[in-house]
């Protein structure tokens, strides 16, 4: 066979990013938009030596799971993989992930993994506080805003995701019209021209307040009174200001804020918590789900009150906070310098003193104040961005003997690779549970508690 053939395929397993799995004599085929269940007519794209990539063309048998996607561009958009599936297989197919991913790199038999069942959302869609939407120009010249289709940074013109807040497509169409009105230019990659490159728009799903940060290839917004006149027109507008990125880069954001009306930050609540969230700061997408993500991490962390807590990669200090209500005292860990600041604000919000926030590298920090001030802790709560914890930070966690290790993970690969070495090292694995948090996407959110084995020989 080669590229653009033809062929027929069930559909018997799905990939980690979304893909339908299917053999056709022995040789394995990643089909792009299959489902599990289907049987499908798949058009080759690439052949490698022992498997190949192929699309879908026309569906023969649809699977039982197969749903109609709600979104037009479904299929284009790099965002919803898994939109064509039926949410309770989204939901299997995200827990079977997490059990392979454990087994595979953890090294534990997969009937022998203490899984507990996936936290599923009760809607899958309009869930997300945040969205980045690039701008750029279609064929007819006109200014469009939208996503990037899968893998590419050609824009799908597509105002309203259905996985956004309703508000979007309204500050959308009011940032369009006054570039277009002032004559300004969306960002031309190829030319490191223009200026407008992202929006992005936060929610405080709790206070309803908005945010607008406008991403720019330049020192300042022409007009920027006037858009911020504008934009207060939305019910529930509280921060403006542009983000400085002239760098030729992916990364959307740049590093320094430049404010434009308001006071530079939104306010939302988890539970009894308060939090300040600035553009540049971390925080959960998802806030529904970000509640039942932090109660189980509490739930894991087992305070009975007075324990010392680390909570590293803490970001706005959200988990810190809500492990400070009931431990003795918590000390958070973070490498953005903003998010610190959020996070001390946020814990003087709170009127919480038994927090304490350190600005660097979980695998410098730690160390370094082990080694200095013979930190101790009763529970380290860890939630690295994808890569997982670095191994340094993982030797100085084993040295410190925390009774019990609560580890979030947004990747249950590097999840995996990380419970080798605790495993390796005296913890073991005694719960783990799913929540998702990205519903029709193929990310997955994993608790995992380990507790230290008591008999072990400390060398
Ligand atoms: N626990 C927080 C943030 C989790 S996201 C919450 O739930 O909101 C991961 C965080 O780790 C981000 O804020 C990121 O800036 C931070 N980070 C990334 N690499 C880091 C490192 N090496 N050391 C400390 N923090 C890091």
């Amino acid at each position: 066979m080669k590229k653009n053939d033809q062929f027929t395929v069930s559909i018997e397993d799905m990939s980690e990013d979304g893909a339908g799995i299917g053999k056709t004599e022995g040789y394995t085929w990643f089909v792009k938009d299959a489902v599990i269940g289907d049987v499908v007519e798949a058009g080759v794209t690439k052949m490698k030596k022992n498997y190949g990539f192929a699309r879908l063309v026309k569906i023969l048998e649809p699977s039982p799971y197969r749903v109609e996607p709600r979104c037009p561009v479904a299929r284009q958009c790099g965002g919803c993989q898994l939109q064509a599936m039926s949410y309770e297989e989204q939901l299997r197919f995200k827990e079977k992930k997490i059990r392979n991913n454990l087994s595979r790199l953890g090294g534990i038999p997969a009937d022998q993994i203490p899984m507990e069942p996936i936290m599923g959302m009760e809607n899958p869609w309009r869930y997300r506080n945040k969205a980045q939407f690039p701008f750029g120009k279609n064929k007819k010249g006109e200014i469009i805003t939208g996503f990037y289709a899968g893998r590419t940074h050609d824009i799908i013109e597509q105002e309203d995701c259905l996985l956004g807040v309703e508000e979007n497509k309204e500050i959308l169409e009011i940032i369009r019209n006054f570039m277009k009105e002032y004559k300004i230019e969306p960002y031309d990659e190829k030319n490191h021209s223009g200026l407008v490159r992202h929006a992005l728009i936060r929610k405080a799903f709790a206070t309803g307040e908005l945010m607008v940060c406008l991403v720019i290839n330049g020192r300042s917004l022409p007009a920027a009174g006037e858009l911020a006149k504008r934009l207060q027109a939305v019910p529930g507008m509280t921060s403006i200001s542009c983000s400085v990125n002239q760098e030729k880069t992916n990364v959307i954001m740049g590093r320094e804020i430049v404010n434009i009306w308001g006071p530079g930050y939104i306010t939302d609540r988890i539970g009894e918590v308060t939090y300040r969230i600035s553009p540049l700061s971390f925080y959960q997408v998802n806030p529904a789900q970000t509640k039942k993500l932090y109660d189980t991490a509490l739930e894991f962390a087992g305070l009975k009150g007075g324990e010392t807590v680390w909570d590293l990669y803490c970001g706005i200090g959200t988990i810190s906070l809500f492990l400070a209500q009931k431990a003795g005292k918590v000390c958070g860990v973070e490498i953005v310098p903003q998010s610190i600041e959020d996070a001390r604000e946020n814990a003087r919000l709170n009127h919480m003193e038994n927090v304490e926030f350190f600005v660097g590298k979980a695998e410098e920090v730690l160390p370094e104040q082990y080694e200095k001030n013979h930190i101790r802790a009763d529970v380290i709560v860890v939630d690295p961005p994808r890569k997982g914890c670095d191994e340094k930070c993982l030797e100085t966690i084993v040295k410190m003997q925390p009774e019990r290790l609560v580890y979030v993970s947004c990747d249950s690969a590097t999840l995996g690779r990380d419970v080798k070495y605790l495993r390796e090292n005296g913890y073991e694995l005694k719960r783990v549970r799913g929540c998702d948090m990205f519903g029709n996407g193929v990310h997955v959110e994993t608790v995992a508690l380990f507790v230290r084995q008591e008999n072990r020989n400390h060398n």
